[in-house]
């Protein structure tokens, strides 16, 4: 992927895609805002899930241990996966003990952040996914653009003819004659799924939130596949990141209320999944849990940068930025887009690559993001902290000469005023415009004129 600038060039020239993210993400948040402006107590619920959220990473270490005792009570196993491919292998190996070679997948970023449909299939085994929209993506050789709405890039007419050219490679085919109404559109998916649904016998899913006093993983949807791919296999594997632990119930309820609102801009979410362990003749007998480290730990040393981990994934702060609005999600070059993954990727992955040291970068620090995030995660902040440890580590060769310049003048005062002298002397040689790669940025700003006399040589004739 290039660099976050050249993508969003190329981004911004598409005209369809414009007008597909400036129709859906306007009507998402003001929906969002409606929804939100029925609570009276949303300042309170937000501070609460920041507090919540803060008190849990602080003290991550305990409830997770608390958490895999809980989820071994139940029946449950847990795996700790400290990178990408720890995990990966990890699953893989889960899956092969199966015999079997497919797998169910709910919606979950934190199996794309590692790749696992791609270390599967490397494998031999085929992962489907079963949200609609990572469907679509899935059927297109696509890459998702948005947390919560992963095809928003698509309209109706292109979702109509991936249906129609791809479904039959993967399962049942598009029924003849399918139009773009969405009802038909969900007709064909629904036929398409249940059949991969009912022959499943191992699931792969990820989790909103997990409970640590009884070691509950909780999945909010709304197209109830997850809740045929949580129930109907045998096998359930969950990889979830360590951020996504909660201590009690009761902190649950402030974050079921926060995120449906948030996302959707729902009262409550249709599909509320939630299980603990295994329990004999109801849902998967074997159920795994994969604790997700990946760069996490990294973010949590950071004092400043920390609160990224607060984040609940509504996809809010996406929805107002008005960077992501123009440039779509995949000029961030990661699942994370927008403004959570400008501040969330180059924690999880570093600033060494050309790309992930541009993603602080791309945003006007408007501060909508702030605004909006359920959890009062200062995204504007983080990214100035991000800003200033890319410069910090890369440096700009113009930049550092010009540094040590300063430097070696500022620390000699008998050379300062003589410099000042010589730049009072040659004022109106002095140029309005810089040259080179100085120049973009005096395209926006006047260079300041030396004075006529420097303020040493006025204090001493006036005052001296
Ligand atoms: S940063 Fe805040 S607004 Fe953005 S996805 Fe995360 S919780 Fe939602």
């Amino acid at each position: 992927m290039p660099a976050f600038p050249a993508a969003a060039a190329l981004a911004t020239r598409d005209a369809t895609l414009r007008a597909n993210l400036r129709h859906a993400t306007r009507t998402i948040r003001e929906k969002r805002a409606r929804a939100v402006a029925e609570l009276g107590d949303w300042p309170e619920l937000r501070a609460a899930g920041k507090a919540i959220k803060d008190h849990t990473l602080r003290h991550l270490d305990h409830y997770l241990l608390r958490l895999e005792r809980a989820v071994t009570a139940a029946g449950g196993t847990v795996h700790w996966a400290a990178d990408a491919d720890e995990a990966n292998r990890i699953v893989t190996r889960l899956v092969r003990a199966t015999g079997e070679r497919e797998v169910v997948k709910v919606k979950s970023m934190a199996t794309q952040e590692i790749g696992l449909n791609e270390a599967l299939a490397a494998a031999g085994i085929t992962a489907y996914e079963t949200d609609l929209a990572e469907l679509i993506v899935q059927l297109g050789d696509d890459r998702p653009s948005h947390i919560l709405v992963p095809a928003i890039h698509r309209n109706r007419a292109e979702i109509r003819e991936i249906f129609a050219e791809r479904m039959s490679e993967w399962g049942r085919p598009a029924p003849e004659g399918l139009t773009d109404r969405p009802a038909d559109l969900a007709e064909a998916a629904r036929l398409h799924l249940r059949e991969t649904f009912l022959r499943a016998r191992v699931a792969v899913s990820g989790a909103n939130f997990m409970v640590a006093e009884t070691g509950t993983l909780v999945v909010v949807e709304s197209e109830g596949n997850g809740r045929m791919c949580l129930t109907l296999p045998d096998t359930l594997i969950s990889v979830v990141g360590i951020e996504k632990v909660v201590p009690t119930w009761r902190d649950l309820e402030v974050f079921l209320q926060l995120l449906p609102r948030s996302s959707t801009a729902e009262r409550m979410n249709p599909y509320t999944s939630l299980w603990t362990g295994t329990t004999a003749g109801d849902g998967p007998s074997a159920f795994h849990l994969v604790l997700l480290d990946n760069g996490r730990t990294t973010a949590l040393a950071d004092q400043t940068g920390r609160q990224v981990l607060r984040c609940i994934r509504c996809s809010a702060c996406l929805n107002v930025c008005p960077v992501y609005e123009r440039a779509g999600g995949h000029a961030y070059g990661s699942v994370y887009p927008g403004p959570i993954g400008a501040v969330l990727t180059p924690q999880l992955r570093g600033t060494t690559s050309p790309l992930d040291a541009s993603l602080p970068f791309a945003s006007t620090l408007c501060g909508a993001c702030y605004d909006v995030c359920p959890v009062a995660i200062d995204i504007p902040e983080v990214l100035v902290h991000l800003r200033e440890r890319v410069v910090r580590q890369r440096g700009h060769r113009l930049e550092r000469a010009a540094m040590a310049a300063a430097t070696y003048v500022l620390d000699r005062p008998a050379l300062l005023a003589a410099a000042e002298r010589a730049a009072a002397r040659t004022r109106r040689l002095h140029l309005r415009r810089l040259p080179g790669p100085g120049r973009a940025w005096t395209d926006t700003r006047d260079l300041p004129q030396p004075p006529a006399e420097p303020f040493r040589d006025w204090w001493r004739r006036n005052r001296g």
